[in-house]
């Protein structure tokens, strides 16, 4: 890695996962894991709601943290269906992810949206991580910076240190298509939110920024030393131990 920051390699199962076999991948992984003499990065897996509660218990004391994919914005109340984050953290998640595009796009959430969600993991106590990315035909358009750079700062929650959240730039266009940015590509944006982040935070050089959009073991060591990539985001190569165990051991 190009940073001194402690790399964070995080699966996002989406929509996928029932109790016994995401129960052996989970295992696997934390097999896998636990026979380093010690895990150099952060490995986080963030299941469908239902099953965040039993994943947090077989987790629980070993190298692999849990996550919630979406959280409410309010604590509790009349919103059927719905999660709050001060419930995610009692089922035993760490992370909760806000933002992510499938949301922006399924469920229509706005920046604001997206803040208030991360205003309300850092009051239950979650780490917040806050997706962000272009569409294709804005990236076509030259706009993919300023895109961001609007996410960014409108989406950011108050109170984000380096220790309560961590940035996803996840271009739309590369989640779950098998395409990914250039690493020059990715080196702009990741600086960019950088730089963008100095005028936005105190400790903005401590927060991590991660690298989501069709990692897979064959592509992760390329796109975990470009500069500013401090880990990443994984959709599909993340719901097998096999596939994703490579990515997490080129920042190990
Ligand atoms: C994601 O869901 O955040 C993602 C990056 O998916 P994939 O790795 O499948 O592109």
């Amino acid at each position: 890695m190009s940073s001194s920051l402690r790399p964070l390699i995080a699966g996002n199962w989406k929509m996928n996962g029932l109790k016994r076999e995401s129960a052996e991948e989970l295992k696997s992984l934390i097999h896998k894991a636990s026979e380093q003499n010690s895990v150099g990065c952060d490995i986080l897996i963030c299941p469908p709601a239902t099953l965040v509660a039993s994943m947090a218990e077989l987790a629980n004391g070993s190298p692999v943290s849990i996550g919630g994919q979406d959280c409410h914005a309010n604590e509790k109340g009349a919103h059927t269906g719905d999660t709050s984050a001060q419930m995610l953290k009692d089922a035993g998640a760490d992370y909760v992810l806000v933002g992510h595009s499938e949301r922006r796009t399924d469920h229509d959430e706005s920046n604001e949206k997206v803040k208030a969600k991360a205003e309300a993991a850092l009051k239950a106590g979650l780490i917040a991580v806050v997706c962000v990315g272009e569409t294709l035909q804005e990236r076509e358009s030259g706009q993919t910076l300023s895109v961001i750079s609007d996410q960014v700062s409108r989406s950011l929650p108050a109170g984000g240190t380096a220790e309560n959240l961590v940035i996803a730039y996840e271009p739309v266009w590369a989640i779950g298509t098998g395409k990914t940015p250039t690493v020059e590509d990715v080196a702009d944006v990741h600086a960019h939110i950088r730089n963008d982040l100095q005028a936005l935070l105190k400790d903005a050089d401590g927060v991590r920024l991660l690298y989501g959009g069709s990692v897979k073991g064959s592509n992760a060591a390329e796109l975990m030393n470009v500069a500013h990539v401090n880990g990443a985001l994984v959709g599909g190569a993340s719901l097998k131990a096999e596939d994703f165990w490579p990515i997490v051991e080129t920042v190990l």
